[in-house]
C-alpha cells in the first residue's frame, strides 16, 4: 500500500490502476513525454491478504481476553496483526 486517503475512503496500491499522462516539457520535467502513475482506488475494492491461508480474506473483529481489539481471518480464524508497511 503506497498511500491511504481515509477522508475519501481511497487507497493507492503499487502497480494497480496505473494511469498514463502525456506531458509537455516543463520546469519539473524538462523532457516531457509519457508519465505513468498509480491512481487512487476505492478502499472497498481492496482486500486484505491473510498471511496464514495466503488468500484474500474477509476479517472479523473481536476483543480478546484483556479487551484489545484484534482482527481475525474469517476463513482460518488466525489473528492478523494490523499493518506492516
Ligand atoms: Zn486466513
Amino acid at each position: 500500500m503506497l498511500r491511504v486517503i481515509p477522508k475519501r475512503n481511497r487507497v493507492v496500491v503499487e502497480g494497480v490502476n496505473m494511469r498514463t499522462r502525456h506531458q509537455r516539457p516543463s520546469q519539473a520535467n524538462p523532457e516531457g513525454g509519457i508519465v505513468t502513475f498509480e491512481a487512487p482506488i476505492d478502499a472497498s475494492n481492496v482486500m486484505l491478504v491473510c498471511p496464514h491461508c495466503k488468500g484474500p480474506a474477509r476479517v472479523r473483529r473481536r476483543h480478546d481476553a484483556d479487551g484489545t481489539l484484534e482482527r481475525l481471518c474469517v476463513r482460518c480464524s488466525t489473528p492478523i496483526p494490523v499493518a506492516e508497511g
